[in-house]
Protein backbone atom coordinates (compact mmCIF):
# COMPACT_ATOMS: atom_id res chain seq x y z
CA UNK A 1 0.00 0.00 0.00
CA UNK A 2 1.51 3.31 -0.81
CA UNK A 3 1.74 5.42 1.94
CA UNK A 4 -0.62 8.14 2.98
CA UNK A 5 -0.87 11.47 4.39
CA UNK A 6 -4.37 11.78 4.04
CA UNK A 7 -5.96 13.78 6.84
CA UNK A 8 -2.46 14.99 8.06
CA UNK A 9 -0.91 18.41 8.69
CA UNK A 10 2.39 18.42 7.63
CA UNK A 11 5.45 21.75 7.75
CA UNK A 12 8.53 21.73 5.44
CA UNK A 13 11.35 24.28 6.21
CA UNK A 14 12.75 25.40 3.07
CA UNK A 15 10.24 23.96 0.94
CA UNK A 16 10.65 26.91 -1.32
CA UNK A 17 13.32 25.00 -3.49
CA UNK A 18 15.04 21.78 -4.25
CA UNK A 19 14.18 18.40 -2.24
CA UNK A 20 12.19 20.85 0.45
CA UNK A 21 10.07 21.48 -2.53
CA UNK A 22 9.82 17.90 -3.19
CA UNK A 23 9.09 16.71 -0.38
CA UNK A 24 5.68 19.20 -0.18
CA UNK A 25 4.52 18.40 -3.52
CA UNK A 26 4.98 14.71 -2.86
CA UNK A 27 3.16 15.33 0.64
CA UNK A 28 0.37 17.25 -0.76
CA UNK A 29 0.18 14.47 -3.66
CA UNK A 30 -0.33 12.13 -1.04
CA UNK A 31 -3.21 13.80 0.97
CA UNK A 32 -1.43 15.98 3.33
CA UNK A 33 -2.01 19.60 4.18
CA UNK A 34 1.54 21.34 3.49
CA UNK A 35 3.11 24.34 5.25
CA UNK A 36 5.39 25.53 2.96
CA UNK A 37 8.01 27.44 5.09
CA UNK A 38 10.70 29.15 2.77
CA UNK A 39 12.26 32.03 4.00
CA UNK A 40 10.07 35.79 2.71
CA UNK A 41 11.64 38.43 0.92
CA UNK A 42 15.12 39.01 -0.16
CA UNK A 43 16.54 37.43 3.43
CA UNK A 44 18.26 34.47 1.82
CA UNK A 45 20.02 36.53 -0.36
CA UNK A 46 19.42 34.26 -3.49
CA UNK A 47 15.71 36.19 -4.61
CA UNK A 48 13.64 33.42 -3.19
CA UNK A 49 11.21 35.33 -2.16
CA UNK A 50 8.80 34.09 -4.26
CA UNK A 51 9.50 30.30 -3.93
CA UNK A 52 6.92 29.24 -1.35
CA UNK A 53 4.04 31.06 -3.03
CA UNK A 54 5.02 28.86 -6.58
CA UNK A 55 5.52 26.41 -4.47
CA UNK A 56 1.73 26.61 -2.93
CA UNK A 57 0.71 27.54 -5.92
CA UNK A 58 1.56 23.95 -7.52
CA UNK A 59 0.46 22.31 -4.98
CA UNK A 60 -3.32 24.09 -5.18
CA UNK A 61 -3.06 23.52 -9.41
CA UNK A 62 -2.47 19.63 -8.20
CA UNK A 63 -5.79 19.80 -5.94
CA UNK A 64 -4.03 19.60 -2.96
CA UNK A 65 -4.25 22.10 0.20
CA UNK A 66 -0.74 24.38 1.21
CA UNK A 67 -0.41 27.62 2.46
CA UNK A 68 3.04 29.67 2.39
CA UNK A 69 5.16 30.62 5.91
CA UNK A 70 7.86 33.04 5.38
CA UNK A 71 8.84 32.37 8.95
CA UNK A 72 13.03 32.06 9.59
CA UNK A 73 13.56 29.01 11.63
CA UNK A 74 16.32 30.43 13.41
CA UNK A 75 14.30 32.79 15.26
CA UNK A 76 11.88 30.97 17.95
CA UNK A 77 9.11 33.82 17.90
CA UNK A 78 8.49 33.29 14.12
CA UNK A 79 8.48 29.27 14.23
CA UNK A 80 6.02 29.43 16.98
CA UNK A 81 4.09 32.43 15.06
CA UNK A 82 4.07 29.78 12.29
CA UNK A 83 2.63 26.88 14.25
CA UNK A 84 -0.09 28.84 16.07
CA UNK A 85 -1.17 29.87 12.46
CA UNK A 86 -0.94 26.05 11.29
CA UNK A 87 -3.41 24.97 14.02
CA UNK A 88 -5.52 28.02 13.77
CA UNK A 89 -6.41 26.73 9.95
CA UNK A 90 -5.79 23.11 10.25
CA UNK A 91 -6.19 22.08 14.28
CA UNK A 92 -2.78 20.18 14.33
CA UNK A 93 0.49 19.16 12.98
CA UNK A 94 1.66 15.73 12.83
CA UNK A 95 4.94 16.15 10.62
CA UNK A 96 7.15 18.17 10.43
CA UNK A 97 10.87 17.69 7.94
CA UNK A 98 13.17 20.11 9.09
CA UNK A 99 14.83 20.88 5.84
CA UNK A 100 16.07 24.64 5.19
CA UNK A 101 19.76 24.98 5.32
CA UNK A 102 22.57 27.50 3.76
CA UNK A 103 26.00 26.86 2.75
CA UNK A 104 28.83 29.09 3.40
CA UNK A 105 31.52 26.61 2.49
CA UNK A 106 35.76 27.88 2.85
CA UNK A 107 38.36 25.95 4.54
CA UNK A 108 38.26 26.75 7.94
CA UNK A 109 41.22 28.65 7.59
CA UNK A 110 40.05 31.46 5.30
CA UNK A 111 36.43 30.69 6.90
CA UNK A 112 34.63 34.10 8.38
CA UNK A 113 33.51 33.51 11.95
CA UNK A 114 30.27 35.12 11.24
CA UNK A 115 29.46 32.46 8.33
CA UNK A 116 29.92 29.66 11.12
CA UNK A 117 27.33 30.96 13.14
CA UNK A 118 24.86 31.73 10.13
CA UNK A 119 25.63 28.34 9.57
CA UNK A 120 24.75 27.07 13.09
CA UNK A 121 22.27 28.91 13.38
CA UNK A 122 20.54 27.91 10.35
CA UNK A 123 21.07 24.16 10.55
CA UNK A 124 21.05 23.79 14.27
CA UNK A 125 19.33 26.07 16.49
CA UNK A 126 16.94 26.26 12.91
CA UNK A 127 15.96 22.64 13.51
CA UNK A 128 15.55 22.95 17.21
CA UNK A 129 13.67 25.79 17.35
CA UNK A 130 11.16 24.55 14.67
CA UNK A 131 11.07 21.09 16.34
CA UNK A 132 10.45 23.14 19.88
CA UNK A 133 7.81 24.85 17.78
CA UNK A 134 5.73 21.57 17.17
CA UNK A 135 6.77 19.54 20.16
CA UNK A 136 3.79 20.57 22.40
CA UNK A 137 0.92 19.90 19.93
CA UNK A 138 2.62 16.82 18.70
CA UNK A 139 2.91 15.80 22.65
CA UNK A 140 -1.05 16.72 23.32
CA UNK A 141 -1.59 14.84 20.29
CA UNK A 142 0.04 11.96 21.04
CA UNK A 143 1.73 11.19 17.45
CA UNK A 144 4.13 13.50 15.49
CA UNK A 145 6.97 12.49 13.22
CA UNK A 146 10.02 14.52 12.88
CA UNK A 147 12.62 14.41 10.30
CA UNK A 148 16.33 16.35 10.78
CA UNK A 149 18.58 16.75 7.53
CA UNK A 150 21.93 15.78 8.98
CA UNK A 151 24.43 15.08 6.21
CA UNK A 152 27.70 12.80 5.23
CA UNK A 153 29.53 15.67 6.62
CA UNK A 154 27.96 15.76 9.74
CA UNK A 155 28.90 11.93 10.49
CA UNK A 156 32.24 11.82 9.18
CA UNK A 157 33.52 16.10 7.98
CA UNK A 158 34.31 17.02 4.58
CA UNK A 159 36.58 19.73 3.60
CA UNK A 160 35.59 23.16 3.73
CA UNK A 161 32.59 22.46 5.96
CA UNK A 162 33.90 23.56 9.19
CA UNK A 163 30.57 24.79 9.95
CA UNK A 164 28.23 22.79 8.29
CA UNK A 165 29.43 19.64 9.49
CA UNK A 166 29.34 20.65 13.45
CA UNK A 167 25.90 21.94 12.83
CA UNK A 168 25.12 18.56 11.13
CA UNK A 169 27.08 16.66 13.91
CA UNK A 170 24.70 18.44 16.28
CA UNK A 171 21.37 17.92 14.30
CA UNK A 172 22.31 14.06 14.99
CA UNK A 173 22.58 14.74 19.19
CA UNK A 174 19.35 16.56 18.63
CA UNK A 175 17.50 14.10 16.99
CA UNK A 176 18.79 11.40 19.37
CA UNK A 177 17.78 13.28 22.42
CA UNK A 178 14.47 13.69 21.26
CA UNK A 179 13.39 10.57 19.60
CA UNK A 180 14.27 9.62 23.77
CA UNK A 181 11.81 12.47 25.22
CA UNK A 182 9.05 11.68 22.27
CA UNK A 183 8.64 8.33 22.48
CA UNK A 184 6.16 8.17 25.38
CA UNK A 185 4.01 10.77 22.90
CA UNK A 186 4.69 8.25 20.37
CA UNK A 187 6.64 11.36 18.47
CA UNK A 188 9.41 9.63 16.32
CA UNK A 189 12.16 11.36 15.29
CA UNK A 190 14.49 10.67 12.18
CA UNK A 191 17.37 11.83 10.28
CA UNK A 192 18.24 11.62 6.84
CA UNK A 193 21.46 12.26 5.05
CA UNK A 194 20.86 13.02 1.52
CA UNK A 195 24.61 12.82 0.67
CA UNK A 196 24.31 14.24 -3.43
CA UNK A 197 21.58 15.67 -5.75
CA UNK A 198 20.08 18.12 -3.97
CA UNK A 199 20.34 21.81 -4.83
CA UNK A 200 23.60 22.51 -2.45
CA UNK A 201 25.50 20.25 -4.40
CA UNK A 202 23.25 21.40 -7.94
CA UNK A 203 26.48 23.56 -8.98
CA UNK A 204 28.52 20.23 -9.55
CA UNK A 205 26.03 18.13 -10.94
CA UNK A 206 24.08 18.75 -14.49
CA UNK A 207 20.67 19.16 -14.47
CA UNK A 208 19.57 15.76 -15.43
CA UNK A 209 21.43 14.28 -12.68
CA UNK A 210 20.15 16.86 -10.09
CA UNK A 211 16.33 16.04 -11.50
CA UNK A 212 16.80 12.25 -11.27
CA UNK A 213 18.36 12.08 -8.01
CA UNK A 214 15.78 14.24 -5.63
CA UNK A 215 13.04 12.49 -6.52
CA UNK A 216 14.51 8.80 -6.83
CA UNK A 217 16.38 8.55 -4.41
CA UNK A 218 15.56 11.26 -1.29
CA UNK A 219 11.98 11.84 -1.65
CA UNK A 220 10.95 8.14 -0.90
CA UNK A 221 13.24 7.43 1.90
CA UNK A 222 12.13 10.47 3.92
CA UNK A 223 8.74 10.20 3.03
CA UNK A 224 8.88 6.42 4.80
CA UNK A 225 10.54 8.21 7.71
CA UNK A 226 7.89 10.73 8.63
CA UNK A 227 4.83 8.09 8.01
CA UNK A 228 2.62 6.52 10.16
CA UNK A 229 5.16 3.37 10.28
CA UNK A 230 8.20 5.36 10.65
CA UNK A 231 10.85 3.75 12.73
CA UNK A 232 12.32 6.06 15.45
CA UNK A 233 16.20 7.03 15.48
CA UNK A 234 16.95 6.31 11.66
CA UNK A 235 19.59 8.17 10.19
CA UNK A 236 18.91 6.79 6.44
CA UNK A 237 21.80 8.51 3.66
CA UNK A 238 20.38 8.40 0.12
CA UNK A 239 21.25 10.19 -2.85
CA UNK A 240 25.24 8.91 -3.45
CA UNK A 241 28.74 10.40 -2.35
CA UNK A 242 29.67 13.23 -4.82
CA UNK A 243 31.46 16.24 -1.74
CA UNK A 244 30.89 19.75 -3.14
CA UNK A 245 33.39 20.57 -0.64
CA UNK A 246 36.14 18.72 -1.81
CA UNK A 247 35.74 20.66 -4.88
CA UNK A 248 35.78 24.25 -3.00
CA UNK A 249 39.00 23.01 -0.97
CA UNK A 250 40.54 22.35 -4.46
CA UNK A 251 40.03 25.91 -5.61
CA UNK A 252 40.36 27.32 -1.80
CA UNK A 253 44.17 26.38 -2.12
CA UNK A 254 43.98 24.02 1.65
P1 LIG B 1 18.21 21.65 -0.82
O1 LIG B 1 17.77 21.25 -2.17
O2 LIG B 1 19.41 20.93 -0.36
O3 LIG B 1 17.06 21.64 0.15
P2 LIG B 1 18.11 24.55 -1.22
O4 LIG B 1 19.19 25.58 -1.03
O5 LIG B 1 17.42 24.52 -2.51
O6 LIG B 1 18.80 23.15 -0.87
O7 LIG B 1 17.00 24.67 -0.12
C1 LIG B 1 17.20 25.24 1.09
C2 LIG B 1 16.07 26.24 1.31
O8 LIG B 1 16.13 26.71 2.66
C3 LIG B 1 16.18 27.47 0.41
O9 LIG B 1 14.99 27.63 -0.33
C4 LIG B 1 16.39 28.62 1.38
O10 LIG B 1 15.72 29.82 0.99
C5 LIG B 1 15.77 28.07 2.65
N1 LIG B 1 16.29 28.71 3.84
C6 LIG B 1 17.56 29.11 4.08
N2 LIG B 1 17.66 29.68 5.28
C7 LIG B 1 16.42 29.65 5.85
C8 LIG B 1 15.87 30.08 7.08
N3 LIG B 1 16.63 30.68 7.99
N4 LIG B 1 14.55 29.88 7.31
C9 LIG B 1 13.77 29.28 6.38
N5 LIG B 1 14.23 28.85 5.19
C10 LIG B 1 15.53 29.02 4.92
Amino acid sequence: MPISFEGQVAIVTGAGNGLGRAYALELARRGAKVVVNDLGGERDGRGHSDAALAVVEEIRVAGGEAMADGGDVSDFAQMEAMVARTREAWGGVHVLINNAGILRDRTFAKMDPADFELVVRVHLLGSAFATKAVWETMREQRYGRVLMTTSSSGLGGNFGQANYGAAKAGVLGLARTLRMEGAKYDIRVNSIAPTAGTRMTADIFPDEAYNAFVPEAVVPAALFLVSKDAPSDAIVGAGGGVYQGAFITMNDGV
